[in-house]
């Protein structure tokens, strides 16, 4: 294995070349409409390294929404604001064997599982005070802050696509309030929804894998948030259940806390060291990208960087 001070736009070109045909093995999420319009060849991968250096291959202008990666910023804020044991009160810190839609354990111990999976993040982003979009704009502003990237916004038209066909969400929300979980309206809902639909670039991922790995410290040195309890805590979440029913095959073959959205992004972090951002639209059957999970494990090996 190499050093990872060796890391550069070669040897991130060449992985990406060797995976650049991985997206024919999976397909585009179109059960949000709009997401389906996504080019199914678009590839791009970053790295945010210890000092900061960032390192760009493939379509690394492209924007996708982050999807489920909102998950983890809206947990941070969540916590920020509640403490971890009142949030983790209404939720769990269990792993899955489930997928990221299923409905576990509203039905039976009346809790979600954990906040990775739709019931927990929807339950999260409610704990977030504020009225109206007030919660969703703290998510942004957040997501802007640790990729220091002020013009970055949600994609109005993906929103209303989610917000118009996501039942199944609407379902969980609406159980959770039965349950006692959740006190405030439909507007939580659509909070969740427009967290989802907040457009980025791969290098933006890294800067936030890079965020979480380095004790919530930004890329650029900024500690404004600087927090070693509460990285620890994401990416405990992120390393048992930010892959969704992967995370354990995941944990064996990557080793590195790592969260995906359906949107074809998977941020990484290597803890104490680097961010790690990859983008492919076409999706494997758990959900997560199937190039971008192939380009991560080839970086993991040739550098040695599973915890494990
Ligand atoms: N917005 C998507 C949904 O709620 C997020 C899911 C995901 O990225 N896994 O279905």
């Amino acid at each position: 294995t190499a050093d990872i001070s060796t890391i550069s736009e070669k040897t991130l070109s060449s992985i990406l070349e060797k995976n650049r045909t991985y997206y024919t093995k999976g397909k585009v999420a179109d059960y949000i409409p709009e997401l389906g319009n996504m080019d199914a060849k678009a590839i791009a991968f970053s790295v945010v390294e210890k000092n900061g250096k960032v390192f760009n291959v493939g379509d690394v202008q492209k924007k996708f929404t982050m999807q489920s990666i909102s998950k983890i910023i809206a947990l941070m804020i969540a916590v920020s604001e509640k403490g971890e044991t009142n949030v983790f009160d209404k939720m769990g810190y269990f792993g899955t064997d489930q997928p990221f839609n299923h409905f576990s354990n509203l039905e039976t111990t009346g809790k979600p599982l954990n906040p990775m999976m739709n019931a927990g993040a929807i339950l999260t982003t409610s704990l977030i005070s504020g009225d109206g979009e007030k919660p969703f704009l703290k998510i942004l502003d957040m997501v802007r802050y640790i990729t220091k990237n002020q013009t970055l916004d949600y994609s109005t038209s993906v929103y209303e696509s989610e917000k118009s066909t996501g039942h199944r969400n609407r379902g969980m929300f609406y159980l959770m309030k039965n349950n006692g979980l959740i006190s405030g309206n439909e507007d939580q809902l659509d909070n969740y929804f427009r967290q989802c639909s907040i457009e980025l670039t791969a290098e933006d991922l890294a800067k936030i894998g890079y965020f979480f790995a380095n004790e919530c410290v930004r890329f650029d040195g900024d500690s404004k948030y600087k927090n070693a309890e509460m990285s620890r805590l994401i990416q405990s979440q992120m390393l048992i259940a930010g892959m969704y029913e992967f995370s354990g095959e995941y944990a064996r073959t990557v080793g590195l806390p790592s969260k995906s959205g359906v949107g074809g992004g998977i941020t990484v972090s290597v803890p104490g060291k680097m961010g790690i951002g990859v983008f492919s639209p076409a999706l494997d059957q758990h959900g997560n990208s199937a190039a971008g999970y192939h380009m991560i494990l080839d970086l993991v090996k040739q550098y040695d960087l599973s915890l494990f």
